[in-house]
């Protein structure tokens, strides 16, 4: 094993739009908590940190589906989530959640920065509209059947029955995820990517 002066260990983010189950325990949280109670055990300076997901399109779904706010998703699951960490004895030193303001602040360092430095280009480009509520659309709100397998509730990203990586115009009777609006293309989004150097 490599000699490290400290060790921080950090294990995948649980999406705070959901219970964690057994298989996450067993997959990720339980060999990462083994390991670090290995380098305690020996004296090592190690921390390990996770946290609660609150950003992303599933929780604002789910939000949606349940007639709440994303605020109010993500406080029922951070709080169940840390619970049951704690009752599985999963010994992180830091449990935090991706809202706290240090992670904004720290986040929007980065983009600030990239943006100063004349990183970014801006551009204009075709994206999925939902009219009936007047939103553009991330792939990941436009579901529809999957071409491979024939789901009828894969993403436009990706079909989670059979892992086919998707894209919006693959889906078969695509429907937006907000309203089940058939998607329409429309122009003149702003977006932002890293310009070629
Ligand atoms: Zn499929």
């Amino acid at each position: 094993m490599s000699e490290f002066k400290r060790v921080l260990v950090t294990a995948a983010l649980p999406y705070a739009n959901g219970p964690i189950h057994i298989g996450h325990l067993a997959g990720c949280y339980i060999p990462a908590d083994i390991y670090v109670r290995f380098l305690r055990a020996q004296n090592k300076d190690v921390k390990f940190i996770g946290g609660s997901d609150e950003h992303g399109v599933p929780i604002t779904i789910r939000a949606m589906k349940e007639g709440v706010s994303p605020q109010q998703i993500v406080d029922r699951y951070h709080e169940q989530i840390k619970h049951s960490f704690g009752q599985m004895g999963i010994s992180f030193d830091i449990y935090s959640r991706t809202s706290s303001p240090v992670h904004h602040e720290t986040a929007a360092a980065f983009f600030k920065k990239l943006y100063d430095d004349g990183l970014f280009e801006e551009k204009e480009s075709e994206q999925y509209y939902d009219e009936k509520t007047n939103t553009f659309l991330a792939d990941r709100y436009i579901i529809g059947t999957c071409p491979v397998c024939g789901n009828d509730n894969a993403y436009g990203d990706q079909c989670e029955k059979c892992g086919s990586s998707l894209s919006p115009e693959q889906l078969i009777n695509p429907r937006s995820a907000l309203s089940d609006a058939i998607p329409v293309k429309k122009n003149k989004t702003l977006v932002f990517s890293i310009a070629e150097l």
